[in-house]
């Protein structure tokens, strides 16, 4: 998963600031590497490179990232990108000039790659799909703007961009969200025709004149004290030129609005949100449904307190006490200077960073019946450890819920999941899951319960894939799983982790 910024300010003001506060808001959807592109008197200047947004721009690039226009991007690892020269923005010098950050996954990026390669003879120097997706939008404005000179003058018609989109959402599947920079002309950004990926954008006026903003999510926007316009719809694309001017059309012949699940349960920041539903509010929601379910099979429970795992669980763990009836307490510490234990590589490794990360506090724990609550199970790692803790510091019985249900399926949207192997749930019932984590009773949201709660605005169509195994884009082949569930085990990413750093080239000035 991916965050992505895109910004217009008025000219003769450097946007470079409000970029880097932007992409820290943004920093929860990828802490693996930051990149942003500005456009200053016709010169690109770029900086990206492994890290978090704090640790990658410095004073000496912030100086040099000059401009009143620019994109920006934090990204999340995934099997296939994890070096330096794969951090975004991406760039090609032709037509105009062109850098695009993009957030989301394409699934027939072979086949794109083939056209791209075979076809039009286009150099390719990445495993990363969104390079692939940028390669494609300049051979499309390219088709259309062949007689076009640069010469400092604007020539090109805003249809011809819109009409690239066009052409790009017929040629590529999966779930994305982009914001493309394009020299002297302006920030185009589009969404996939499902919405799979958020997108929204905002404005502010300032002495009379208007600047925009574009991301992931509405945070972004008001943390910059921006208001929100709207979302970006399903397939739609929006231009905004450097002059402070917005162009909206619609690109897709057909959409159906179906955004990822997985933002409300886990990915987005609460205090977002998206498609008018508010993420916090979803789990809340999900919360207060789940002790619904769990009154109705254990009437009598002898639940003494509900205690979340930070901080994702904290939600729908707060609803869940108030409905059950019992003490909401906070029982483990987070140590917030480790990393996510999800991206690490290797179990081994994973299984001793949730002990260095979270704590327990005995007191909250000693004697008492706990129900432990997250907002998802994916590998089990976090739950087995966090039920052994209880335990250890004397819980008289441990029992766990989750606020989603099993995860099953791959995603093959953007968000990075280990292999179908990899997950807790692969292949075994409730109770068997259960067992493997040893709590007493795990409870588990079921796919129903989180889409009724979660449609919040009357939501009709959801991507909800890793639960459910159904892709809403279609085209995705068994091969694709295949070659997905290759690339993700753990022996491949230490692989790939391993000839990343030997072959990777590098951007770090
Ligand atoms: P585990 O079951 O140990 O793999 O971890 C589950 C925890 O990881 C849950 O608490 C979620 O908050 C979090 N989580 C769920 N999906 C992801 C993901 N794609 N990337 C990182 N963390 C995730």
């Amino acid at each position: 998963m991916c965050g992505i910024i895109g910004l217009v300010g008025r000219r003769g003001y450097h946007i470079n600031q409000l970029l880097y506060d932007g992409l820290t808001v943004l920093q929860h959807r990828g802490q693996d590497a930051a990149g942003m592109m500005t456009e200053h008197e016709g010169r690109y200047h770029l900086r990206k490179s492994n890290g978090l947004v704090k640790d990658v721009f410095f004073k000496k690039h912030m100086q040099n990232l000059l401009g009143s226009i620019g994109i920006g991007h934090v990204r999340y690892p995934t099997a296939g990108s994890s070096s330096a020269a794969e951090a975004q923005p991406f760039y090609v010098n032709y037509p105009f000039g062109i850098s695009l950050a993009h957030n989301g996954n394409l699934t027939n990026a072979n086949e794109i790659k083939e056209l791209l390669t075979s076809d039009h003879r286009r150099h390719v120097n990445t495993t990363s799909d969104s390079e692939l997706l940028l390669n494609l939008l300049a051979m499309e404005l390219h088709s259309r703007t062949h007689n076009v000179a640069i010469d400092g003058e604007l020539h090109v018609d805003v249809n011809t961009i819109f009409s690239s989109v066009a052409a790009l959402h017929k040629q590529i599947s999966g779930g994305y969200a982009c914001v493309s920079l394009i020299s002297g002309y302006g920030i185009l950004a589009f969404r996939d025709p499902n919405g799979i990926r958020p997108l929204i954008f905002g404005s502010r006026e300032i002495d009379g004149e208007t600047e925009w903003v574009v991301a992931s999510e509405s945070v972004a926007i008001h943390a910059l004290g921006f208001e929100v316009v709207r979302d970006v719809e399903p397939g739609e694309a929006i231009f905004l030129t450097s002059a402070g001017q917005i162009f909206t059309q619609q690109c897709a012949e057909e959409t159906h609005h179906s955004p990822c699940i997985f933002e409300h349960v886990y990915f987005s920041r609460p205090d977002s949100i998206i498609d008018g539903i508010s993420v916090y509010q979803a789990r809340l929601n999900q919360g207060q449904r789940l002790a619904e379910r769990i009154l109705e099979q254990f009437p009598n429970h002898d639940i003494d307190a509900v205690i979340p795992v930070p901080d994702s669980g904290r939600y729908a763990a707060l609803q869940m006490a108030g409905a059950l009836g019992v003490e909401y307490r906070e029982g483990f510490v987070k140590n917030r200077y480790i990393g996510r234990t999800f991206i690490m590589p290797g179990q081994a490794m994973r299984k001793k960073s949730v002990r260095r990360k979270l704590n327990a506090i005995p007191h909250e724990f000693r004697g008492k019946n706990v129900l432990l609550v997250d907002d998802s199970i994916v590998r089990g790692t976090t739950s087995a450890q966090i039920v052994e803790m209880a335990r250890e510091v004397g819980a008289n019985k441990v029992y766990f819920a989750s606020a989603a249900p099993p995860v099953r399926f791959p995603n093959v949207y953007g968000i990075d999941m280990p292999a179908v192997t990899e997950f807790i749930a692969n292949g075994k019932t409730i109770d068997e899951i259960g067992e493997d984590i040893g709590a007493d009773k795990l409870f588990y949201q079921t796919l129903e319960d989180l889409i009724e709660v979660t449609s919040i605005n009357g939501e009709q169509s959801w991507d909800a894939s890793c639960f459910n195994g159904e892709y809403v884009a279609g085209n995705v082949t068994q091969d694709y799983l295949d070659a997905l569930e290759a690339a993700r085990n753990d022996s491949a990413k230490t692989v790939k982790r391993l000839s990343d750093e030997t072959i990777g080239l590098h951007n770090d000035e």
